[in-house]
């Protein structure tokens, strides 16, 4: 079967499109909607050439989890998954001394590679903003005394959200603007701070991407990354439609296949400095991992 690059119109064998590399930087793996079928995702994952996956950690009960499954998947390829640890900001209500030091001792495991992901989300306000602060500004902390990135979420926040990342960001080692949706001046004021930015399926969406897909070309190919935050944000582009509402870690290449249009690069290109910006911010040792 031929599947067209619609970067540049070439028509790809599957196989070269498997012969590429990917690593999703946020997929939520832990989530219950993976609980019966979980070994299939990944191998369906693995099968469209994501070598890693970095399994994303929202509270301290799913950091656990995202780590136990680093674990478990190491006997399928030595650091096929890798996790962060963080209090997503619906969780920041959970902050307390106890949580924090729970916190503190997964971001000791060389497994978890990011802080968070922790931020601000004034959009679905499921804690008060106060609380949301305290803990951003808890998690931040934490990143600087762990040296390690922070793995970062902002929505309808963006002023109160640039203000802490700018206080911080000199003591920082790295941080990234998990699912991005913001526009080019959003994207602008990130470089401006030395951000990286992960873009999900949201830029296949084409009512509410619009300002997403002027912005992805001006990310520099040393700054962009790529995820799917599944289960959530399915890429409106797939084709055919999967019969599923959940998305998966297999479908990040659809995500590249449209960064790659936006960009006038080819999938090839993409897979290159994705993977080799991703894995130099988290550290992810070379290799391929299948
Ligand atoms: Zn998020």
């Amino acid at each position: 079967m031929q599947r067209r690059d619609r970067a540049k119109g070439e028509s790809l064998p599957d196989a070269s499109i498997r012969a590429m590399e990917w690593i999703d930087i946020g997929v939520n793996l832990a989530h219950e909607s993976f609980g019966a079928d979980r070994d299939a995702v990944v191998a369906r994952a693995r099968d469209a050439g994501v070598a890693h996956f970095v399994v994303t950690g929202t509270s301290v009960g799913a950091s656990r989890e995202a780590l136990a499954l680093a674990r478990h998947y190491d006997a399928l390829s030595p650091g096929l998954m890798v996790a962060t640890a963080g209090l997503h900001p619906h969780h920041a209500s959970e902050l307390d001394d106890a949580t924090l030091e729970a916190l503190t001792q997964l971001a000791g495991d060389p497994r978890i590679v990011a802080v968070g992901e922790c931020g601000l989300d004034f959009y679905r306000n499921l804690a008060p903003h106060e609380a949301q602060l305290a803990a951003f500004r808890a998690q931040l902390e934490l990143a600087v005394r762990v040296r390690k990135p922070v793995f970062l979420h902002e929505r309808d926040a963006h002023a109160d959200f640039l203000a802490l990342v700018r206080e911080f960001r000199p003591h920082l080692v790295g941080a990234v603007a998990h699912c991005f949706t913001g526009g080019e001046a959003e994207v602008e004021a990130y470089l401006a701070l030395d951000l990286h930015i992960g873009v999900t399926g949201w830029v296949c969406d084409e009512r509410r991407g619009s300002a997403l897909q002027r912005a992805v070309p001006l990310i520099p190919g040393d700054r962009l990354m790529l995820e799917t935050d599944a289960p959530y944000l399915m890429p409106r582009t797939l084709s055919p439609k999967p019969a599923t509402r959940r998305n998966e870690p297999a479908w990040v290449v659809e995500v590249a296949r449209i960064v790659a249009r936006l960009r006038g690069e080819t999938l090839a290109d993409v897979a290159a400095h994705s993977s080799a910006t991703t894995r130099a911010f988290f550290g992810i040792t070379p290799g391929r991992s299948r």
